[in-house]
């Protein structure tokens, strides 16, 4: 979505990049993503309207995803092999550059709540496990029942990898990693991510999305980038700062930037899905799997929602 002279702000999320299709998912469910998507955008708008923060905007976006079963964050993720919800989270404020990311927590009910905190709160940028439950605590975030997180269709999943007589983990693409990228009305952007990562990860594996340069970057000179996919190949690639730099450095359109890192993680063996604000406000989204939940809007009233196909 190109700006124009009257864009104040603009906002767009994102629910997975997935290998969803028309034909693999029914009417109820598309109806049911979409209210999802649409409630999770209406979160981050209402701070963008009310001249609030990027920042806010995104941690808004992104906490209303968490919260949603539908989405494999928070609420709704994805397990481990061993059965655990084991979360990832992280935020950056394009304005300063600071960060804030936790890895495998498994009883904050919204982990990007914590990033935040981590960010602003405390002197490092990246923490995990018990530490970063520690943390939590002394900050005021209560523990919730790791129960809260726990879905039957995120089970099922887990026990339908299980049987199965091969592969490390989910590599039938059901992702729904969670992030939003807004830029407000003073001219900064932010990002945020949030997942449970893949169904079957094992030894405390930790993807793309909390690592600040792969799955999450903000910087105000170039813009916001929000990740989702195969998490391995989008560390090697740093692909968040890459495009930014991409953009930054040699001049690249954001579209031209998106599709470049992507055909790189293809290269790789990776698939996924990024959306990206500029500082001029201009909102881009790209992906390579058949489908990835998205919606956008901005202040001249645009707004499209979309999860499968051609990038709208
Ligand atoms: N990128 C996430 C990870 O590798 C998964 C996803 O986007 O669904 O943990």
């Amino acid at each position: 979505m190109t700006q124009t002279s009257e864009t104040r702000w603009s906002i767009a999320i994102h629910g997975g990049a997935g290998s969803m299709t028309p034909a693999t998912m029914d009417q109820t469910a598309v109806a049911a993503h979409e209210a999802a998507l649409c409630a999770a955008l209406a979160a981050g708008e209402a701070v963008l309207c009310a001249g609030g923060s990027a920042l806010d905007a995104v941690t808004a976006a992104v906490i209303a995803l968490e919260d949603d079963p539908l989405f494999n964050a928070g609420r709704g993720a994805v397990f481990t092999y061993e059965g655990v919800n084991e979360l990832d989270a992280a935020v950056m404020d394009g304005a300063t550059r600071a960060a804030g990311a936790v890895a495998g927590v498994t009883r904050t009910r919204n982990p990007v709540t914590l990033a935040r905190k981590v960010m602003e709160a405390g002197p490092h940028v990246f923490l995990s496990g018990e530490g970063a439950e520690q943390f939590a605590r002394e900050q005021g975030i209560e523990p919730c029942d790791p129960a809260w997180f726990s879905t039957p269709e995120r089970l099922r999943q887990l026990q339908e990898l299980k049987a199965r007589a091969s592969g490390w983990f989910d590599d039938g693409l059901k992702y729904g990693t969670v992030g939003a990228v807004a830029r407000d009305a003073a001219g900064h952007v932010a990002a945020a991510t949030s997942t449970g990562g893949l169904t079957g990860k094992r030894w405390n594996r930790i993807g793309d999305s909390p690592v600040i340069g792969a799955g999450t970057y903000a910087d105000d000179r170039a813009g916001a980038v929000s990740c989702t996919g195969s998490g391995e190949q989008f560390i090697r690639a740093g692909v968040a700062h890459e495009i930014c730099a991409r953009m930054r450095l040699a001049g690249e359109q954001v579209q031209d930037a998106a599709d470049a890192v992507l055909a790189e993680v293809g290269a790789m063996g990776g698939v996924g899905g990024v959306i990206i604000v500029t500082p001029a406000g201009e909102t881009a989204m790209a992906f390579t799997t058949p489908g990835m939940f998205r919606a956008r809007a901005d202040s001249t009233g645009q707004r499209t929602l979309a999860i499968f196909g051609e990038v709208d």
